[in-house]
């Protein structure tokens, strides 16, 4: 089989699917995590042979996606600013909302030192480690339910060869942690509605994990509010805040932050022009 045979037979079987372009995208990402083939090679090697191992490996993944499971999940791993990040079932795929959250966190914050920073709903550990990573000598913890998540984030911060001290809390179970000890707080934590699973994709409602993503229609901010009760103690005065939202929720954060003392609460859009973040910080004493 050449490698040209692979490209078509990902596009016979998948384009109805997911659509040509897509399946490009797909291709890439196979071909380099399986073959590690760059776009450049894939071209070049259009008409050699492919290792004899790989057609049954390809079958495998093509019959996955079949069944609309994430290639994230299916390849094992998701590319978020610059880094590849191990992913499974326990953990949510970061998304590219995301790395502007991690962008407005570094742009903020890159002239200063020794920042000390909590990651809360850290999942895959995507924001936690980004930032260890872009920030000076930051010291990041990040923050999760979920043993399983949190043993994904720790494997990644070993091999994206960063540190990042994790700890396993309940956020609803409103965790103490020491006052004014920290200068950064984000999260982006659950804020999906469950009215909302109508208008979504199959291969995130049957494979991400729900308690990640889903918050009760009747109650759209419940982790908001421990998020703003920790920060408000936890931050040092002037010590900031910022969280990913939901766009039709945005106000009601703001309206939230202010009232639990915060300063400067204001919405923030994505590249998609779309109300995606809220900034804040604790009040000078
Ligand atoms: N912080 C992680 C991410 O951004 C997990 C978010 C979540 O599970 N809600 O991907």
């Amino acid at each position: 089989m050449k490698t040209v045979d692979c490209q078509n037979l990902l596009h016979a079987r998948l384009d109805v699917l997911y659509g040509r372009s897509e399946v490009d995208a797909m291709t890439r990402l196979i071909m380099d995590e399986v073959l590690h083939f760059s776009p450049v090679d894939i071209v070049l090697r259009a008409q050699n042979d492919v290792p004899d191992f790989f057609p049954e490996a390809l079958e495998k993944i093509i019959s996955r996606l079949e069944k609309q499971e994430p290639i994230q999940y299916i390849l094992g791993g998701a590319w978020f600013h610059g880094h590849r990040f191990a992913v499974t079932p326990a953990t949510l795929i970061p998304r590219p909302e995301t790395e502007q959250l991690v962008d407005l966190v570094v742009d903020e914050n890159s002239e200063r030192a020794d920042l000390r920073v909590l990651d809360i709903g850290t999942g895959s550990g995507c924001i936690a480690i980004s930032l260890a990573r872009a920030l000076k000598f930051a010291q990041v913890t990040g923050l999760d339910v979920s043993d399983e998540a949190l043993a994904v984030a720790s494997g990644n911060a070993k091999s994206l060869k960063a540190h990042v001290d994790w700890v396993e809390a309940d956020l609803l179970a409103n965790p103490q942690w020491p006052e004014a000890s920290l200068d950064i707080v984000v999260s982006n934590p659950p804020y999906i509605c469950q009215s909302e699973r109508a208008t979504m994709e199959r291969n995130v409602l049957d494979y991400e994990p729900g308690l990640a993503l889903f918050v009760p229609d009747d109650d759209p901010l419940l982790f908001y509010r421990p998020i703003a009760r920790l920060a408000s103690s936890a931050l040092v005065p002037g010590g900031h805040l910022y969280l990913e939202v939901n766009s039709r929720f945005s106000d009601d954060v703001v309206s939230l932050l202010t009232r639990h003392g915060f300063c400067d609460a204001q919405s923030v859009r994505d590249s998609y022009g779309n109300v995606r973040f809220v900034t804040a910080s604790r009040q000078l004493d």
